[in-house]
């Protein structure tokens, strides 16, 4: 996509523009924040790895991994994955004190590494931990943070372009951070392709002291709950979504996309609308402000199809909208169209795929 022209600073300010490209030079290289958790890393992490590497390739410049964690196994090994990924170094920081997320020793990690290092560009994951992060991240090095970005591109004076969609979706915009260095942006997972793994021998190791103690930490983790509903949804990372929309009228309909989801080994998901009638959870909403999801088949029934809806399913190999309104919009960007009432046609369908698949 091509980049809308930056505006150009007013001519009394030439010098400190000089000035700060000046300063700018001490900035250089592109690093992916790699989210670990409990040896766990987040697929986002080694997405942005792939916008990563296109983007230190065009600048120029060399792609850094950077992990923090436990002292151990996890950590280390999360760093020479990120050599699959494309990185060329990878920065740990590595202390028992970092073993689950904590926004304090995270932050200091982080924001002594850069200021430290000086990278030009820092990307995280928009996912929970990515955002209290980067946002803590952004504000105590005062810079400025694009978040859940859709596009990054490198411009034609090397800055970040970031865009990400405004005004409830029904427009992009794209932010520069001008006057500051890092450049930072976050980016929700599933937006991003996902690169190829490509075995690749360990890379160079940069290994860096927290310089904090427990004691120094307010924030006490007591113990670890993990969450059910989360452990069993990968909605994002499903390879079959069924979705249900206010086209199915009721909570009762809605167990409809259930059963189809469930013969077909397939994650649910809904509209918004159902989330704020409180009839599905909001980890199961999908679209702008919910999950973006890339799976191979997804089949919306009773879903209108509006842009806020659209921007989470586009990366969808295969979409199937069943809808009574043959003039919804999602039948616009829809692969196959079945204008039908969906309450009559899930059943149908739910038993036709459990006789051909048991
Ligand atoms: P409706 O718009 O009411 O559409 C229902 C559809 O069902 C219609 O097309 C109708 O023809 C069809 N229908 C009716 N009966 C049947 C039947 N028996 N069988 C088949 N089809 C039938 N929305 C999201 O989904 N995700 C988001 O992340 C999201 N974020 C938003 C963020 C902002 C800032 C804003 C302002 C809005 C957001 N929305 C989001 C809401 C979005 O604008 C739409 O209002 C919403 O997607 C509409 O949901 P729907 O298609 O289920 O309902």
């Amino acid at each position: 996509m091509s980049q809308p022209a930056k505006p150009a600073p007013p001519a009394g300010r030439a010098n400190a523009k000089k000035e700060l490209s000046e300063h700018f030079k001490q900035y250089k290289h592109v690093w992916v924040f790699v989210e670990q958790e409990r040896g766990h890393v987040h697929p986002v992490s080694w997405e942005l790895m792939g916008s990563g590497r296109r983007l230190a390739d065009k600048l120029g410049v060399e792609l850094a991994a950077v992990v923090i964690g436990p002292a151990g196994e996890a950590t280390s090994a999360a760093a020479a994955e990120s050599f699959c990924y494309g990185a060329d170094l990878a920065y740990i920081v590595a202390d028992d004190v970092l073993t689950d997320y904590r926004n304090e020793s995270y932050t200091k990690a982080l924001t002594d590494l850069v200021n430290t290092y000086k990278p030009e560009i820092l990307l995280l994951g928009a996912t929970t931990l990515g955002r209290d992060l980067a946002g803590a991240v952004a504000t105590t090095l005062l810079t400025g943070l694009t978040a859940d970005c859709t596009e990054l591109e490198v411009d034609a004076d090397n800055s970040l372009a970031a865009t990400r969609p405004t005004f409830g979706g029904s427009l992009l915009c794209t932010i520069y951070t001008l006057n500051f260095r890092p450049q930072m942006a976050t980016v929700r997972p599933r937006v991003m392709e996902m690169p190829e793994r490509v075995e690749k021998p360990v890379g160079r190791i940069i290994e860096f002291p927290l310089g904090m103690v427990e004691d120094d930490i307010v924030t006490k983790i007591l113990a670890f709950v993990p969450d059910r509903d989360k452990a069993t949804s990968n909605l994002a990372y499903a390879d079959i979504v069924v979705a249900g929309g206010m086209g199915l009228n009721s909570l009762e309909n809605f167990q409809l996309v259930r059963q189809l989801a469930g013969v077909l080994g397939a994650e649910y998901g809904c509209s918004r609308p159902l989330v704020q009638k409180g009839w599905v959870s909001a980890d199961r909403q999908i679209g702008q402000t919910g999950k973006t999801i890339r799976p191979k088949l997804y089949i919306a029934a009773g879903i209108s199809g509006a842009i806020q809806h659209r921007v989470g399913v586009d990366g969808a190999d295969l979409i199937v909208a069943i809808n009574t309104d043959k003039n919804a919009p999602i039948f616009d960007f829809a692969h196959l169209a079945i204008v039908t009432d969906a309450i009559r046609l899930l059943p149908a369908l739910t038993e036709a795929f459990r006789k051909r698949l048991s």
